[in-house]
């Protein structure tokens, strides 16, 4: 079948990639010049790392990503408070565990595509189903025919938009907003630590990168709008918010200016009755984003995109394929997307109390049992992969 895949983030290339191995024949497009640089520091784990371990990439994710050695909380004059040791935690996970920025991710997975027509600075304005096949028309202007096409296109998903209608029917605000950016050169820095400033309302995270990188991700309770696609005032937007916050703060926003990559949105779930609608479906987070504070998009976009290809491999039919993915996948995503929002308060409590029992969590984390507690069933994915073709 010919599937145009919209969206070469995480989900769209490992769909292209298990879409050729299953023998048919991917065009993937995305509306940025070429993959997107930098982006924030993800974990990756649970079935999404054996989706990443049978396409073979997973020594590229070791080598560009990090294993952070110390998860540290510290006051606003940055006295430790609490801290622990992510690899006991990881322990549970058997050394199947590891941070990596987003866009090297996207890359490694890009990467490993083998015969895929690739189109950048391109999207699409019009989709016609007739039952048949699917009529796409491209911003540029060109026109082509697909047998299927799927919106790999994230949270704020375009082919969501024509196929199923307007985002706000589907968009779940979680009342947190995100901002992410990284400069070079910023002191103090602390190798493989994580370093968080929590405090009612808002959490500031510190991870130092290789080549003298740092990254800086806020996370803060905000109940106006966000603009978007307008980085001085989101960065104005942040500003504001953080006005009057001491501690390091003041010397982080000095140097937002000089971001490399700047990054604000809203921390959303999508929960969609359907992800499909005759010959359009939807992958990742255009279908159903957990939002961030699950700490698992990327894995899960993975494990939709290979369960998708797997069922369309096995029966051509896109009926079946696209009511299999979501029979199988439907209740552990529900599961995720209501487990995060229970996170709000580790990312930014609503209150003191809030901030307290955090802060005592994260100080016991070192014992494996309320480790275990905490994160365990978030390491086991309740899910059997399909088998992968054989060659
Ligand atoms: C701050 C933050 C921290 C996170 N931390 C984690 C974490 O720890 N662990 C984890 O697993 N996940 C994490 N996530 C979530 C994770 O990044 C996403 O779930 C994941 O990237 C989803 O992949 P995707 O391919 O569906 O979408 P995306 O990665 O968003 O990719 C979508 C692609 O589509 C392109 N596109 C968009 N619109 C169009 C269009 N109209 N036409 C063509 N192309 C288009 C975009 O340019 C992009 O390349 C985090 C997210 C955030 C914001």
């Amino acid at each position: 079948m010919r599937v145009l895949i919209v969206g070469a983030g995480i989900a769209g290339p490992t769909l292209a990639f298990w879409l050729r191995r299953f023998g048919h024949e991917p065009t993937l497009i995305e509306k940025a010049p070429q993959l997107r640089a930098g982006g924030y520091l993800v974990d990756f784990w649970g079935s999404g790392f054996e989706v990443a371990e049978r396409m073979g990439i997973v020594p590229q994710l070791f080598d560009r990503g990090y294993l952070v050695r110390e998860v540290r909380e510290v006051s606003e004059h940055g006295r430790r408070v609490a801290h622990f040791d992510p690899r006991r935690v990881i322990g549970n996970a058997e050394g199947r565990y590891v941070s990596i920025v987003r866009s090297d991710l996207a890359s490694a997975i890009y990467e490993s595509m083998e015969s895929v027509e690739t189109i950048f600075g391109e999207t699409v304005t019009a989709l016609g189903d007739d039952g048949e096949r699917v009529h796409v028309e491209f911003a540029s202007g060109a026109a082509r025919d697909f047998d299927l096409v799927v919106g790999a296109d994230g949270l704020h998903s375009e082919v969501r938009r024509l196929a199923f209608g307007p985002e706000a029917a589907f968009e779940r605000y979680l009342g947190i907003t995100v901002a992410v950016f990284d400069v070079a050169g910023y002191r103090p820095r602390e190798e493989l630590v994580a370093v968080s400033n929590t405090r009612v309302g808002m959490q500031m995270l510190r991870l130092s990168l290789r080549d003298d990188t740092t990254m800086f991700v806020f996370t803060f309770r905000h109940d106006g709008a966000v603009p978007s696609d307008d980085v001085p005032a989101q960065q104005e937007l942040l500003r504001r918010r953080l006005h009057g916050l001491g501690g390091e703060i003041p010397a982080i926003l000095e140097r937002m200016p000089e971001a490399r990559t700047f990054y604000l949105d809203r921390a959303s779930q999508i929960r969609m009755p359907s992800w499909s609608r005759g010959r359009v479906g939807l992958v990742g987070d255009a279908a159903a984003c957990p939002s961030l504070l699950a700490g698992q998009g990327s894995a899960l976009a993975m494990v939709e995109s290979y369960i998708l290809a797997a069922g369309l491999g096995r029966s051509d039919d896109h009926r079946a394929a696209f009511a299999a993915y979501e029979r199988q996948l439907g209740p552990l995503v529900e599961a995720k997307q209501d487990a995060a929002i229970g996170l709000g308060a580790a990312f930014a409590p609503r209150n003191r109390l809030q901030l307290i029992l955090r802060n005592t969590v994260m100080g016991l984390m070192s014992l494996r049992p309320v480790a275990n507690l905490v994160m365990g069933r978030s390491l086991r994915d309740p899910i059997t992969l399909p088998p992968a073709p054989i060659g």
